[in-house]
């Protein structure tokens, strides 16, 4: 896990804007960088937590104020933007919005918001199915599991739908960079990237198949790692957890490395025998306990689902493919090039 940030950070932009990233507990052992955007025309905050860090982000505002001078309040703000729809960046969205700040997010994480409720049902259903399909032994568990930690969230509308390439205030470019999640942005402010989970100093964001949650999935990341080197260069990035990237180029590339060197390792896992996508986790993560277990699942399914469609895996049980329980068990089959992009 990445060191937390345990102080404001200030950063001035070439365009006039002041940066102030606050660290905020969205759970426990779980810190999120709120970033307020501060400019003379416009007053942005990126990112926020979750309901129970909104204490803890007045007290970073007002920290910003002794140490810094910070005049804005969150009752300023023109705008909360979230770099994309989970919960430990939008949880706190409703007490902004009984104070009348407008709420902006990617058009395609929007749904999140507004038929929460609605999505967390399907999406219990659907992770269910792709635990079955992977040949996970304790199904019901674990959804159960993913069911008792999500906090309940009352649809809320949002107000701004963001677009690649779209200005917000000042001029400051909205980049999309789907694979974490399906509506997940970055904005480049002047020179400074805020980066949210697409790139992270120390750790690398969680992965899901594509299969699960259209939008997501390895080739999809590495295809907006791509996007993000193209906007650059940057002389800073801030990630939404974890310390400041000093060097953003370097960052992609490592982490770039990283999934291509697990991609070799799960086609590596598959070679000697045909593996189901719960094996080829434990290949590559041995058995983590509790929520770890679906992560290591669906980080080992998105890897699985990217070889499979480059044609470096293929499914060795065809048959009983109309069994709704039927579990593919993937063999390597060739060397062909693992990176999409
Ligand atoms: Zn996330
Ligand atoms: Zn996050």
């Amino acid at each position: 896990m990445a060191d937390a940030l345990r102080e404001v950070v200030r950063v001035e932009s070439g365009g006039g804007a002041t940066l102030y990233v606050l660290p905020v507990t969205a759970f426990p052992g779980h810190v999120t960088n709120a970033v307020l955007v501060d400019h003379p025309e416009y007053r942005l905050l990126f990112d926020l937590g979750t309901a129970s860090a909104l204490t803890e982000l007045e007290r970073r505002m007002e920290e910003a104020r002794d140490r810094f001078g910070l005049r804005t309040t969150l009752d300023d703000l023109d705008l909360v933007l979230f770099s994309h729809g989970h919960t430990d960046h939008f949880g706190g969205a409703h007490a902004l919005a009984a104070r009348g700040v407008p709420l902006a997010i990617h058009t395609l994480d929007a749904r999140v918001l507004e038929h929460a409720e609605e999505r967390r049902q399907l999406f219990r259903r659907d992770l269910r199915a792709c635990l079955r399909r992977a040949g996970v032994g304790e199904v019901e568990r674990l959804a159960a599991l993913y069911g008792s930690l999500k906090q309940p969230f009352a649809d809320l509308p949002v107000d701004r739908r963001v677009r690649h390439g779209e200005r917000i205030g000042p001029g400051w470019e909205v980049l999309h960079t789907p694979g974490h999640h399906p509506g997940l942005i970055c904005l480049q402010v002047d020179e400074v990237v805020l980066t949210g989970d697409h790139l992270l100093e120390g750790i690398t964001p969680v992965q899901q198949p594509a299969s699960l949650v259209p939008g997501c999935g390895v080739g999809a990341y590495l295809s907006s790692l791509r996007l993000l080197e193209q906007a650059g260069p940057f002389a800073l990035g801030i990630g939404a957890h974890g310390g400041l990237i000093p060097d953003v180029a370097l960052r992609i590339r490592q982490t770039r490395a990283h999934h291509l060197a697990r991609l070799r390792r799960t086609r590596a896992a598959c070679e000697a025998r045909a593996l189901t996508v719960s094996e080829v986790a434990g290949a590559l993560f041995g058995s983590p306990p509790g929520y770890g277990a679906i992560l290591a699942v669906l980080e080992a399914g998105a890897h699985v689902e990217l070889l499979h469609q480059l044609g470096a895996l293929a499914v060795e049980n065809l048959d009983g493919l109309d069994d709704p329980d039927h579990t593919p068990r993937f063999r390597a089959v060739s060397d062909a090039p693992l990176e999409p992009c």
